[in-house]
């Protein structure tokens, strides 16, 4: 077949990677993709965040399938779209991905279908959010109700920093329209840990967890970016924990979803908090996560795009997924400046040399210069490794990092060692 991946990231070049090794696939597109991808696929120029003009790329590439990488499109409608002209895509219609687009909806949502989740209110005024201050203590969570590319989300120490956030998001100024309302809530205490299925609207495969590290600086200090890295290593949830995950979270989710008529198809994350009354609802995002993607397709070992095409003809019923013992570790490259304004414009060497240690290196914030590859985002690349277990594949991993460099490049160095902490503890 041939398949089509919308979005420019580095999720979408790690799908493009896996789904170029698969029998079924015949050829890859990505619209609008992005110098990395370009190795592998044709990249056709698209507004991500147009339905119509994604349509007319998968009908001038004749895309057998097509999978939405970021929530843009999906949340626009793109699936909706896709199947009213009989295209098979992968993703939720625009209602279902509500459950990402709106905070409030999330939220209201889980507390409607019984989903373990924070305590919450939802306020629209500052009055009304100052209040909401005294019912949770501190620290305390402020999140923006809609799409704000991970910048949404504060959790304040102190009143002061609390009332500031509130003025931020309500005013505008932190993340624009995004924050016009906003969501409340207490404060969980946990392990945090990313659980995505994929759904045809009724069954859900699970696939491996994986943890992310949002903030920018080692050992998670720092202002929290889309993700400095991600390892997937089966240990991180044993058998019980991820019977309890789809239980108690995953499979009422999409009952309930159904019920009210807005069956969930596509990839389904939950982003979770294991806390000590079990597992509680973050967040739901309704695509795959990245920096996750880029360490799960790593692991990932089965023909993923005839899965993915099962899960677009909504029948789940024969698929499986199979997945590599080995432990991956993704580690994100990001720019001077980020998660603020990022540098960009440096000349970028040693992705070769990295890719010659075995690592897969995916594009992020890169495009084409006079001299080369060059930074143009915040997130510039993800190098990815896998190793016999989790000390090996990070050691493997910051390996192939320690090949590439440019200018102002910032990584975190204890991607992947929360595990480890763990693991040790457990067995001591
Ligand atoms: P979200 O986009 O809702 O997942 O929030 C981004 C990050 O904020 C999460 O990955 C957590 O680290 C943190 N966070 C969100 N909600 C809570 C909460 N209720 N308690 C503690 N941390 C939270």
């Amino acid at each position: 077949m041939k398949v089509l991946v919308i979005g420019g990231g580095g999720r979408e070049h790690a799908l493009v990677w896996r789904l170029a090794q698969c029998a079924s696939v015949e050829a890859v597109y990505a619209a609008p993709g992005n110098p990395g991808v370009a190795r592998l696929a044709q990249c056709i120029p698209a507004n991500v965040s147009d339905p119509a003009d994604l349509l007319r790329v998968a009908e001038s590439a004749g895309a057998d399938l097509t999978i939405a990488g970021p929530e843009a499109p999906l949340v626009a409608g793109v699936v909706d779209a896709f199947r009213a002209a009989g295209r098979a895509i992968v993703g939720p219609t625009a209602a279902a991905a509500q459950l990402e687009g709106s905070k409030i909806f999330s939220k209201r949502f889980m507390a409607r279908a019984g989903i373990p989740t924070a305590d919450f209110v939802t306020v629209e005024t500052e009055a009304g959010a100052l209040q909401a201050l005294d019912r949770f203590g501190l620290p305390v969570v402020l999140k923006a109700d809609g799409l704000a590319a991970g910048k949404g989300v504060i959790v304040a120490a102190t009143r002061a920093e609390a009332e500031s956030a509130i003025r931020g998001l309500l005013s505008g100024q932190l993340v624009g329209q995004a924050g016009s309302k906003l969501v409340i809530e207490e404060c969980l205490v946990g392990e945090e840990v990313s659980f995505i299925v994929i759904s045809d609207g009724k069954r859900a495969l699970p696939l491996e967890p994986t943890q992310d590290h949002k903030a920018i600086f080692d050992g998670d200090t720092g202002p929290n970016t889309g993700g400095m890295g991600a390892y997937c290593d089966s240990r991180i949830l044993t058998g019980a924990q991820r019977r309890d995950v789809m239980d108690r979270i995953i499979l009422p989710t999409i009952e309930h979803m159904g019920a009210e008529g807005s069956p969930f198809t596509g990839f389904l994350y939950a982003g979770l908090m294991m806390t000590a009354s079990g597992p509680k609802t973050l967040e739901f995002n309704v695509r795959l996560g990245d920096p996750e993607t880029q360490c799960l397709l790593h692991r990932l070992d089965c023909d993923f795009a005839e899965v993915l095409m099962a899960a677009a003809q909504q029948d789940l019923s024969q698929s499986g997924l199979a997945w590599k013992t080995a432990p991956s570790v993704c580690v994100v490259l990001a720019a001077a400046g980020y998660p603020g304004e990022p540098r960009k414009g440096d000349r970028i060497d040693g992705i070769e040399l990295a890719e010659a240690l075995g690592a897969a290196v995916f594009h992020a914030g890169t495009r084409k210069g006079s001299a080369g590859v060059e930074t143009a985002g915040g997130r510039v690349l993800g190098v990815t490794s896998s190793g016999p277990d989790l000390t090996a594949a990070i050691g493997r991993t910051y390996e192939a990092v320690r090949q590439i460099r440019f200018e102002g490049m910032q990584y975190r160095t204890d991607i992947g060692r929360k595990g480890l902490k763990r693991w040790a503890a457990v067995q001591s």
